[in-house]
């Protein structure tokens, strides 16, 4: 595999958090960008990575960010007009930080609307702790303060990569439909074209088998990334883009009375509500309604016709099937009404042959039912691809890698969604770090093999509604 050098970036390159993203990530960044290695600076509270960064010859900064230093600390580094924030951390507020960046002129990148320490756990309002309340914070600033420097908002995987694979899946859906298969230009073009093929919503269906060599301890948190950021989005509600098509909704379902109105919220932890979906490898699955950025922004984005009353939105939602280790783990907290404090991220070498992170895009409803459009990516290909992460982790490091080419490329773009980018542009940059990219056709409904042993309310009509793909 050759590595294109993608772009030069003048200035500090400012790497906030060493996690398993950010230790994936800098390799990339190496790889693939020209820049001032003196310039480069890794923010990490975490003591542990101080002597490995050491000998790497990275200058680390070894503080923990918080609402009080992060201008002092980050404006330290800055040069004004130049350089790039890349911000892989937890518990580090995104708008904060992309406000400060856009102020000085620094390209900004993250994964996630992420909020400072505190913010999920300590929230009373459930209503305020969506991930819509988030997201709407951030358009709300792009509303108030339009263009400027670029500042990329969640482009890892999912949210990320997974809006590019909506529009290549469309374009797809159309040219297998004998369709015109030309890319539109804009959003509503985008919006009509999901409309016009028929597609009433998309799941973002993930199933990630990637297997531990040694078991599972119990009382450990095992996951193929952030266990934090699992635990923690896993106790947000569960919340999914709602689409025209839904003529049934669940009696703790709310709206919002403000900002996008694309989506809905439940009265439950998304990690503990089970939702029916389909991908390659096992076919039909369940997976959890996990809370996610692009629930929202994919449902926002392809509404067609006024937010109140639109003429169309498609239903999106996060249907996500773990690591097995993962769903054990998830399945002793919620029943221990403990969270464990044991945490642990599977290293690349710990896994297991034959696992991979299937991540793609369900796009259901039209005329030829149902396709799965993603990444099956392999835990040992990874391994022959780039160093220092799994499957999981590459598929969210490629994705920031491909944001930030887009970025210098497009340096003045404003605060953007991955939605908003150049889909082909980015995938380009992405995809030789992806494994198989794969459409997949499917006959399967939430309603097929369904057991009759027990009454069920069903939408025996409309196959794909979310009463029918609901599992409780
Ligand atoms: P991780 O838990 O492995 O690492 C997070 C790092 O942030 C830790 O090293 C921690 O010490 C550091 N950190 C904590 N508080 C900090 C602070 N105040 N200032 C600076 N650093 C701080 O997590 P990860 O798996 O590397 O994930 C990183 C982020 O990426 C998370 O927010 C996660 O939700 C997000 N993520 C997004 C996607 C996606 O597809 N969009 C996928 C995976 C992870």
């Amino acid at each position: 595999m050759t590595h294109p050098v993608h772009a030069r970036i003048d200035g500090p390159v400012i790497l906030i958090g060493f996690g398993s993203i950010g230790r994936g990530t800098l390799p990339l960044i190496e790889r693939h960008f020209d820049f001032d290695r003196e310039k480069l600076v890794v923010i990490e509270p975490n003591g542990a990575v101080a002597a490995e960064l050491k000998e790497r010859g990275i200058r680390h900064l070894e503080v923990a960010l918080t609402p009080e230093n992060y201008r002092e600390v980050l404006g330290g580094l800055f040069e004004t007009g130049k350089g790039f924030v890349v911000n892989l951390s937890v518990d580090t507020s995104s708008l904060d930080i992309l406000r400060f960046c856009r102020e000085k002129g620094v390209l900004y990148i993250d994964t996630v609307v992420e909020p400072w320490a505190g913010y999920y756990f300590e929230t009373e309002d459930n209503a305020a702790r969506t991930n819509y309340a988030l997201r709407q914070k951030v358009r709300d600033e792009k509303a108030a303060n339009p263009g400027g420097t670029t500042a990329v908002s969640c482009c890892g995987a999912n949210p990320g990569m997974v809006s590019w694979f909506v529009k290549e899946a469309l374009l797809k859906l159309a040219a297998d439909m004998g369709r015109d298969a030309t890319a539109p230009t804009d959003r509503p073009g985008w919006g009509r074209l999901m409309r016009d093929l028929g597609v009433k919503g998309v799941h973002i269906a993930e199933r990630d088998t990637q297997v531990r060599l040694t078991p599972r301890e119990p009382g450990q948190f095992v996951n193929t990334w952030s266990v934090e950021g699992f635990i923690a989005e896993g106790f947000q509600p569960a919340e999914l883009g709602w689409g025209t098509a839904e003529t049934w909704r669940p009696d703790n379902a709310h709206g919002y009375d403000y900002g996008c109105l694309a989506g809905i919220w439940l009265e439950q932890p998304g990690a503990n509500t089970r939702i029916r979906t389909w991908c390659p490898t096992p076919g039909p699955q369940f997976g959890f309604l996990v809370t996610h950025n692009e629930a929202i922004s994919i449902a926002d984005y392809y509404t067609v016709g006024m937010v109140e009353a639109p003429e169309f939105r498609p239903t999106c939602h996060y249907a996500y099937h773990p690591c097995d280790d993962a769903v054990l783990s998830l399945h002793e907290m919620f029943g221990s009404e403990q969270i464990q404090t044991d945490h642990h991220i599977l290293g690349v070498d710990e896994i297991e042959p034959g696992g991979i992170d299937e991540l793609g895009v369900l796009l259901y409803g039209h005329e030829k039912n149902a396709l799965w459009y993603g990444s099956r990516l392999s835990n040992e290909e990874t391994k022959s691809l780039a160093p220092d992460q799994n499957a999981t982790g590459l598929q969210v490091s490629s994705a920031v890698l491909a944001g930030m080419v887009w970025a210098l490329e497009n340096p003045e773009a404003g605060i953007v969604e991955t939605d908003e980018m150049d889909h082909a542009r980015c995938l380009e940059i992405q995809k030789p770090y992806l494994g198989p990219v794969e459409g997949h056709y499917t006959d399967w409904t939430p309603l097929t093999n369904r057991q009759t042993q027990f009454p069920e309310e069903l939408d025996e009509e409309n196959p794909w509604a979310f009463r029918n793909v609901l599992a409780g």
